[in-house]
C-alpha cells in the first residue's frame, strides 16, 4: 500500500488514524455485529455517534449553549439557498463577495430577497479580500454573509467586519476546524466537511437560536427549515449516518492533537514553509495578496503555462496528487488541510526546489 500526498481541495486528504479506525470497525461496529453503515439511525449505537459527535464539536469550538448544531445533507450548496430561506424577514441581505463561493451564494440569494453587494473583490480576479474597515451595512439587513476563506482564490479573511446587531453569515467549509473561531461573533457560521472535516455528504451548520424560528419564506421546504432540524436533532430524516461517524472519529482526533489551538500552530508551520519558499522562489508565485492568504489553499503559477503543466505532470513522480490549481485561475494549488502531515508539505517544497533548479 502507498499512499500518497493528496494535494485536493476536497475531497480531500483524511487523517490516517481515522481511516484505520474506520477500517477496524468496517465488518462490527463496537460489537453490534455490523457497519455504521447498516445500522438505523434511529438506533441506540447511531444516537451515540451523533450525541458524542455533538458534544466533541462543541468542546473543541467551545460552542455557546444558545447555539444549536446541525449535521445535515446537501452540501454547502443547498446552505446558498437554505440561509436566505430562514433569514430573510425583510428580505434584504448584505454580501461581500470575495470569491467564487460567496459570488455564487449571493446569485441565490437573488431567488429569495434584495441581495446588496457590499464590497467585491473581483475586479482583481478574487486575489484579496475586501478591505472590511468603513463598509456600511444595512442595518435593517436580515444578515450580512461573507466566505471566510476562499478555497479557489486561496484568501482568508484576516478580520472579520464589524456588523453591529446584523447577524454575521460565514462559510468556513475549507477553514473548518483548522483554527479556533469565536462562535458568538456569528449568527451562523457552517461549512461542507469535505474540505477539512470528513467525507462528502455532510454539512455542518452552527446556528444561533434567535435565528431558529417558524417565520421562514412560507416556500421554505419542510426539511430546509432550520426548525425542523433543530427539533428532530438533525434526524428529520434518515442523516449522513456514514459521514456523522466519520466527522466525529475526525473531532476525537483533533482533540488527542490538542484541539484547535494545537491545529493552528501546525497548519502556520506548514503554511509559513511553502509561503517563504513561494517568497524566495524565482520560478514559483503564490497568487493571493500577502495580507490575506489562506492557511489551508496555496494557489501559485510560475508565470508559463507550460511549464506549470510540466510541473503538475512531474508531481506524480514524487508521490504529489492533486495540485493541479482550480480551472478559473489556472497554475497549481496546494490544499494544506489539518490532515496533511508536515512530511508532505515539505516533500512538495523539495521538489518545487528541485524543478526550479532544472527549469529556472
Ligand atoms: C467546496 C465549497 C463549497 C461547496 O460545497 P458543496 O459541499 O460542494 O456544496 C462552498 N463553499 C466553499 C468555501 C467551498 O470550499
Amino acid at each position: 500500500m502507498a499512499r500518497v500526498f493528496n494535494f485536493s481541495a476536497g475531497p480531500a486528504v483524511l487523517p490516517e488514524e481515522v481511516l484505520r479506525q474506520a477500517q477496524a470497525d468496517m465488518l462490527d461496529y463496537q460489537g453490534c455485529g455490523m457497519s455504521v453503515m447498516e445500522m438505523s439511525h434511529r438506533s441506540a449505537a447511531f444516537a451515540n455517534i451523533i450525541e458524542t459527535a455533538e458534544a466533541d464539536i462543541r468542546d473543541l469550538m467551545s460552542i455557546p449553549d444558545d447555539y444549536h448544531v446541525l449535521f445535515l445533507q446537501g452540501g454547502a450548496t443547498q446552505q446558498f439557498a437554505a440561509i436566505p430561506m430562514n433569514l430573510m424577514r425583510n428580505k434584504k441581505a448584505d454580501y461581500i463577495v470575495s470569491g467564487s463561493w460567496s459570488k455564487k451564494a449571493a446569485k441565490e440569494a437573488k431567488l429569495y430577497g434584495d441581495v446588496n453587494v457590499v464590497a467585491s473583490s473581483e475586479d482583481e480576479n478574487f486575489s484579496y479580500v475586501p478591505d472590511v474597515d468603513g463598509l456600511a451595512f444595512d442595518a435593517d439587513a436580515d444578515y450580512v454573509y461573507i466566505c471566510q476563506n476562499e478555497t479557489i482564490y486561496g484568501t482568508r479573511y484576516p478580520k472579520l467586519p464589524a456588523v453591529g446587531n446584523v447577524p454575521l453569515v460565514s462559510d468556513v467549509s475549507s477553514m473548518f476546524l483548522s483554527e479556533p473561531v469565536n462562535v458568538s461573533d456569528y449568527g451562523i457560521i457552517y461549512g461542507g466537511v469535505q474540505k477539512n472535516v470528513g467525507p462528502a455528504g455532510v454539512v455542518i451548520v452552527i446556528v444561533r437560536e434567535d435565528l431558529v424560528r417558524e417565520d421562514v419564506i412560507p416556500t421554505t421546504p419542510t426539511i430546509m427549515r432550520y426548525l425542523t432540524q433543530v427539533d428532530a436533532k438533525s434526524l428529520s430524516n434518515t442523516p449522513p449516518c456514514w459521514g456523522i461517524y466519520i466527522c466525529g472519529l475526525v473531532f476525537k482526533w483533533l482533540k488527542g492533537l490538542g484541539g484547535l489551538d494545537a491545529m493552528k500552530a501546525m497548519n502556520e508551520e506548514k503554511a509559513a514553509l511553502l509561503y517563504d519558499f513561494l517568497d524566495s522562489s524565482r520560478l514559483f508565485k503564490g497568487t493571493a495578496r500577502k495580507d490575506c492568504r489562506s492557511l489551508m489553499n496555496v494557489p501559485f503559477i510560475t508565470g508559463d503555462a507550460d511549464l506549470d503543466a510540466k510541473f503538475i505532470a512531474e508531481c506524480k513522480n514524487h508521490g504529489i496528487e492533486n495540485i493541479k490549481g482550480h480551472r478559473s485561475v489556472g497554475g497549481m494549488r496546494a490544499s494544506i488541510y489539518n490532515a496533511m502531515p508536515k512530511a508532505g508539505v515539505q516533500a512538495l517544497v523539495d521538489f518545487m526546489a528541485q524543478f526550479e533548479k532544472e527549469n529556472a
